[in-house]
């Protein structure tokens, strides 16, 4: 083929396919832009899951008559003006290319007036065809573009700041549309950006809207305690360290230049750290923002799960606000085309600074007992190389594949797929069971075992419709966040069939009547929480899936519950007539077994 330049029309499709993954992206591109122009107010709609409707509108600074067009154009953008200003970027936009991406997948239309008339200008001055934005405007302009070109452009009268419509999003670009999830998760992920922002931005005030319902609204006061309040709920907030921790380099001006692996000015961490009982099972909750625009960043993941280490339960994540502001030339903001990681010049002086911050705070904040009671059950098996569980399992894991190995003499030391009935000795470390059986030593670990049981308990009456259920004595408020709201919304009738009587009661409050009998004894509050976040990332099909493994994992026996006889004699009772008894729900063993031979051949004697 010949080598020639591609039309507009395509080179925007391609681009757009890097900026605009989902319709949380158009979100995204959209409140940045929002912020940029100084907005203090910021509404988001969405319908369908954003694929049918997104709307931002915003009270900022808006586009002058006659740049409304330029603006739709690939790199064009007020935000910066040579290479140079790439080093020191401090909007969250700068490469030009939002609008054009959104444009060209979506319908658009965008109402806009530039700022208000400066209390000096005259009128005349103001009524100037296409004046720029300094002097302020009369009127406003209406813009819509269909397949990326214009197919309207007038004056329309509106207050100050810029609304902006895309409907329709991939319509045109199918392939695109077949990789978006259900509409439930794609509104998690749009209700994902707004929370982040509405962290990031505290000063704000947010108002967010799903199929016409309230989710979410910020009261802008720009206390980020309040803006975490609005949006995680007064039970997560009252549980938030404030973090404050600055770091100037050691070199005071003048001199040589900071060492290499330094940073060439002061690195400031704020924010809140949740206290480790808030611990979630999702990385969700961490949210990290550089120079106040949000980001990923495994590295800041880590570092502030390391400042959390020895105070979070195994497979638990922190609640954590992050802010760091540090100069501008520390950081490049221009290596991901959504702008969503970012790289530091220098990451170790970051990392220690931001685990540093937030370890301080925990420690200060918290009474000691406190952490050693988080950790207690988990800390007194981990201290003692040889007790931890993951060496003995490995050693016991070891014995057996040697045992596979053995020529098949007599009885093949195989389990079979049922289980043998099987004597009670006693129980280990709070977390196994011994016992023994026709050829050898089992131990099974009591959650996995149990785990299992309630598994099978679960899908049999769902199968039957007959959840065993436990009514609460009063009915209890159930507060979620703003994505989590998304899923329950969407989820109510599952959690339905499954022994949950919840409904709606306000915005993003639910009243809870009935929990699955399972859970009656158990923190259901928070099961449910966990099982929310569990479907925010899942396929609606995988749904039930999740619902039932949840149930059953917050119903089982606890590793570190100590078990009378009788229990433990229960435990492995039921086990037996499970119709799975060697593997929990996600495939881990529940039983492994040292057989008499290898037990001879450990103590040497065959
Ligand atoms: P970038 O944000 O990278 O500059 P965009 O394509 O997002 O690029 O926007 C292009 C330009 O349009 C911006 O530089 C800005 O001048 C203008 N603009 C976009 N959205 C808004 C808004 N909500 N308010 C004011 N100006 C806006
Ligand atoms: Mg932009």
């Amino acid at each position: 083929m010949t080598i020639r330049v591609l039309d507009n029309a395509t080179i925007n499709q391609i681009a757009a396919g890097e900026v605009v993954e989902r319709p949380a992206s158009v979100v995204k591109e959209l409140v940045e832009n929002a912020l940029d122009a100084g907005a203090t107010q910021i509404g988001v709609e969405i319908k369908g899951g954003g694929i049918e409707l997104i709307r931002v509108s915003d009270n900022g600074a808006g586009i002058p008559q006659g740049e409304v067009a330029l603006a739709f154009q690939r790199h064009a953008t007020s935000k910066i003006r040579r290479s140079e200003d790439l080093q020191k970027i401090e909007s969250l936009g700068f490469r030009g290319e939002a609008l054009p991406s959104i444009a060209a997948v979506a319908d658009v239309e965008m109402a806009t007036r530039a700022e208000n008339a400066r209390a000096d200008s005259t009128l005349a001055e103001n009524a100037r065809p296409g004046s720029t934005g300094a002097a302020g405007e009369l009127s406003g302009t209406y813009i819509a573009l269909e397949g990326g070109s214009i197919i309207t452009q007038k004056s329309q009268a509106r207050t100050r700041g810029t609304t902006f419509t895309a409907r329709n999003l991939f319509r045109r670009v199918p392939a695109r549309l077949k990789f978006l999830k259900s509409i439930p998760t794609e509104t998690g992920h749009v209700a994902n950006v707004v929370t982040q922002y509405a962290l990031a931005y505290p000063e704000v005030a947010f108002n967010f809207l799903t199929d016409g319902r309230q989710n979410l609204q910020t009261t802008g006061k720009g206390r980020l305690a309040d803006a975490v309040l609005d949006i995680y709920g007064t039970a997560t907030a009252a549980k938030m360290l404030p973090i404050m921790y600055e770091e100037t380099p050691p070199y005071q001006g003048t001199g040589p230049s900071p060492a290499a692996d330094g940073l060439s000015g002061q690195i400031r961490v704020t924010g809140m750290a949740g206290a480790p009982e808030l611990g979630r099972s999702s990385r969700d909750y961490m949210s990290f923002f550089v120079n106040r625009r949000w980001v990923s960043s495994r590295i800041l993941s880590y570092a502030v799960e390391e400042a959390y280490s020895g105070l979070l339960m195994t497979g638990k994540h922190p609640v954590a606000v992050i802010d760091i502001t540090i100069p501008p030339e520390e950081v490049d903001v221009n290596i991901h085309p959504a702008k969503s990681e970012v790289k530091f010049r220098n990451d170790s002086p970051v990392f220690r600074a931001v685990q540093k911050a937030v370890r301080r705070t925990l420690t200060a904040q918290m009474a000691v007992p406190g952490i050693a009671d988080v950790d207690a059950p988990y800390k007194a098996v981990s201290n003692n190389p040889a007790l931890n569980p993951a060496n003995l399992e490995r050693l016991f894991e070891a014995g057996s594949r040697a045992g596979k190995t053995l020529p098949p003499e007599g009885a093949a030391p195989r389990l079979a797929d049922a289980l043998p009935v099987l004597r009670v000795v006693g129980q280990v470390l709070a977390c196994y069971i011994l016992a023994e059986g026709p050829d050898g030593m089992y131990i099974i670990d009591q959650h996995a075992a149990h785990e299992r049981i309630s598994y099978d308990r679960v899908l049999k009456q769902r199968e039957q419709r007959q959840p065993e259920v436990q009514g609460l004595l009063e009915p209890a408020t159930f507060e979620v966040g703003p994505r989590q709201d998304a899923v329950m919304g969407a989820s109510l009738g599952q959690l339905a069939d499954f022994g949950f009587n919840i409904e709606s009661f306000g915005e993003r409050t639910y009243l809870v009547r009935a929990v699955p009998a399972l859970l009656a004894k158990e923190d259901w509050t928070k099961a449910l929480k966990e099982l929310l976040d569990t479907l925010a990332g899942e396929e609606k099909s995988r749904w039930e899936e999740h619902i039932t493994a949840s149930i059953a994992c917050h119903g089982a026996v606890k590793r570190g519950q100590v078990l009378s006889d009788d229990e433990m004699r229960a435990l492995v009772r039921q086990l037996e007539e499970t119709a799975n008894p060697h593997t929990c729900p996600h495939g881990r063993p529940t039983v492994i077994r040292l057989s008499g031979a290898q037990l001879e051949r450990e103590f040497g004697r065959s």
